[in-house]
């Protein structure tokens, strides 16, 4: 087992760093594990163990599922695979573990290496809270998405649909049945955007209950439509030569464009999608009225939030975590940079701070997020959030002083040297909107030099009032 467990050991090591475990702490981990018995339950095993060896169950959970969520990634990566074998795998197991990168060579070698893996786990991962009438599913590791379902008026109404793995389908239909909800008793499946962390289980639930009403604000239909053609189109020459060029011009090396473009070029993974029986639009009032859609754009420009008025709670998907600043950038998602542009929102930070005042005027009580923590102090964690991006033009107009440099160039000054291709990508993304946001109050200059675009401002801008 101890070899079994070799790449995900790897990984989950740097995981474990956030506990801030003692090497003593880590071996024990490891050591315990492998007196896992393939017909107990995992769920038992893990209470034990966190009794026995005293930490944290959430930990040694996290643990466990973190090598499954792996194994499902890779499965359902699907055809793509050799390109995302050779670049996401291969090579960091050649980096970290050469004695193991030499017997795996091909996706078959690696699903007999994790379905030997996958003998000692048991397929359910998801934990349920209920607030005020309110149930929220988590399912995942890597990324737990908070899913919602709930009761108005005898209509059962779910929030968000996760992933499309199996491994999501069985977490899904475990939790409703903890809940005593049949599949086909859900009325309403509303999603808060486009991206698959949150549409994935849509497909299975219209096949499973063709009554339910899946709900999309039309421009996240649009963009979803457009995500899934890029997914299944396989003739992306002219698409991939687009974004290259791009890329390039922020700064980017060609070699290391060609990488990413191997990596992310398409969007990655497959994309589940169906067509929604209600198109929503802003100030909507669905079930009997009883739900108010409010458009949100920045995470995505067809991001919706859902507030129910009657208990003050805002349902906010990815638009306010209480963790982290959502993503607002274009570059990861392939066609999207175009078609914010063809439909006014090249300024898509501006979007995000207004739709962030309309949300504060609702003065909520709870905010149930996506991701991470229910928040309880919605005003404070919308002045958090503005505070943060006041900051980050602040930091960025400091940088580019009299000082032309590219959005590569900035982002590793604002963000550190050190990182990995995905974070480079976020890391100049993220810049970017910066950027945009400052052109559009004309607070920058721009300018194309032998094929690099380049940033500067003439003054230091003092932080900008939103
Ligand atoms: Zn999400």
């Amino acid at each position: 087992m101890s070899k079994d467990l070799a790449i995900p050991r790897n990984q989950v090591e740097r995981l474990l760093n956030i506990y801030k475990l003692d090497e003593g702490q880590k071996n024990l981990i490891f050591q315990e594990f492998t007196k896992f018995k393939p017909q107990t339950s995992i769920r038992q095993f893990i209470k034990d163990l966190s009794k026995r060896i005293e930490l944290p169950e959430d930990l040694l959970q996290n643990f466990f599922w973190f090598s499954f969520d792996t194994y499902e990634v890779f499965l359902e990566s699907g055809e793509p695979f050799n390109k995302f074998f050779n670049n996401l795998i291969k090579s960091p197991i050649e980096n970290d573990l050469p004695d193991l990168a030499k017997e795996i060579n091909n996706f078959t070698d690696l699903r007999n290496f994790f379905s030997r893996m996958i003998k000692i786990v048991d397929f359910e991962y998801y934990k349920v809270f209920s607030l005020e009438g309110i149930n929220q599913i988590n399912i995942g590791f890597s990324n737990i998405v908070s899913l919602y379902l709930f009761t108005v008026r005898d209509n059962i109404v779910l929030i968000d649909a996760g992933y499309s793995t199996k491994y999501w389908q069985n977490a899904f239909h475990k939790a409703l049945n903890d809940l005593q909800i049949n599949l086909k008793e859900i009325d309403y499946c509303i999603i808060t955007h486009e991206h698959p962390d949150h549409t994935g289980l849509v497909t299975e639930l219209k096949r499973a209950n063709p009554d339910v009403k899946i709900c999309i604000h039309k421009i996240a239909h649009e963009l979803a439509k457009l995500r899934k053609e890029l997914s299944e189109n396989s003739n992306l020459e002219e698409k991939i030569r687009e974004r290259r060029q791009l890329l390039i011009s922020y700064g980017l090396k060609r070699e290391e464009v060609d990488l990413m473009m191997q990596r992310f070029g398409t969007g990655g993974m497959r994309f589940e999608y169906n067509e929604p029986d209600l198109l929503l639009n802003n100030n909507d009032r669905i079930v009997d009225g009883e739900l108010q859609i409010i458009h949100s754009p920045g995470h995505s420009v067809g991001h919706i939030c859902i507030y129910y008025p009657k208990k003050g709670i805002l349902f906010s998907g990815d638009h306010i975590l209480s963790k982290i600043t959502p993503h607002l950038g274009t570059l990861v998602i392939p066609g999207a940079e175009e078609f914010n542009k063809k439909n006014n929102y090249e300024n898509i930070l501006e979007h995000y701070l207004r739709s962030l005042d309309i949300i504060d005027e609702l003065n909520s009580r709870i905010i149930l997020p996506g991701h991470e923590q229910i928040i309880y102090d919605p005003h404070e964690r919308i002045t958090a959030i503005k505070n943060h991006h006041q900051n980050r033009l602040y930091e960025i107009s400091k940088i580019i002083e009299n000082n032309p440099l590219t959005p590569l160039q900035i982002a590793l000054h604002h963000f550190g040297e050190d990182l990995d291709q995905m974070n480079k990508m976020l890391a100049i993304s993220e810049t970017l909107v910066h950027l945009d946001y400052l052109e559009f109050q004309n607070k920058v200059h721009k300018t194309k030099k032998n094929g690099l675009l380049l940033y500067w401002s003439e003054n230091l801008w003092e932080k900008i009032e939103f």
